[in-house]
């Protein structure tokens, strides 16, 4: 069923300019992007994306990272898109990640590992109007 997913490009790759490489893993992989954008994200909005991790450690450090550079923030749309990106992504910690995962290939730490993929598509719902209008995304 075609479905849609949020992804971001995390400032880790942002920073090495590794924008279309992941594009590249992401359209081999099947799934077409059909919203993108390139933002700074603010504190705020960093804040409320990340609200439901707002008690663990690594909040504080999250939300730094995720404003510390410009990020890219993607609609795709594909058969079970949700699914088909997290294994795309690989594990969270890129050293869990298998072979041929954004994470594997690109990802520094289990911190600053690259990209964000929605969990559920009821989250990914919530996360595309955070940062799309309707009429931006163009199946
Ligand atoms: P994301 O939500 O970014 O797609 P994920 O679903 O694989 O990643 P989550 O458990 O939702 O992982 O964690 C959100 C983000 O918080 C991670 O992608 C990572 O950037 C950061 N994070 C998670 N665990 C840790 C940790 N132990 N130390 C530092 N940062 C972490
Ligand atoms: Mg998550």
């Amino acid at each position: 069923m075609a479905e849609r997913t949020f992804s971001i490009i995390k400032p880790d790759a942002t920073r090495r300019n590794l924008t279309g490489k992941v594009n590249t893993v992401i359209e081999n992989a099947g799934l077409r992007i059909v919203a993108q954008r390139r933002i700074q994200m603010s504190r705020a909005q960093a804040e409320k994306f990340y609200e439901i991790h707002k008690e663990r450690p690594f909040f504080g450090e999250l939300v730094e990272f995720m404003i510390s550079e410009p990020v890219v923030v993607q609609v795709l749309e594909g058969d079970n898109a949700v699914a088909r990106y997290r294994e795309v992504m690989g594990a969270t910690n890129p050293a869990n990640a298998d072979e041929g995962t954004i994470r594997k290939l690109y990802a520094e730490s289990v911190g600053e590992n690259s990209v964000h993929g929605s969990d559920s598509a009821e989250n990914a719902a919530l996360e595309i109007v955070q940062f799309f209008k309707p009429e931006d995304i163009v199946g």
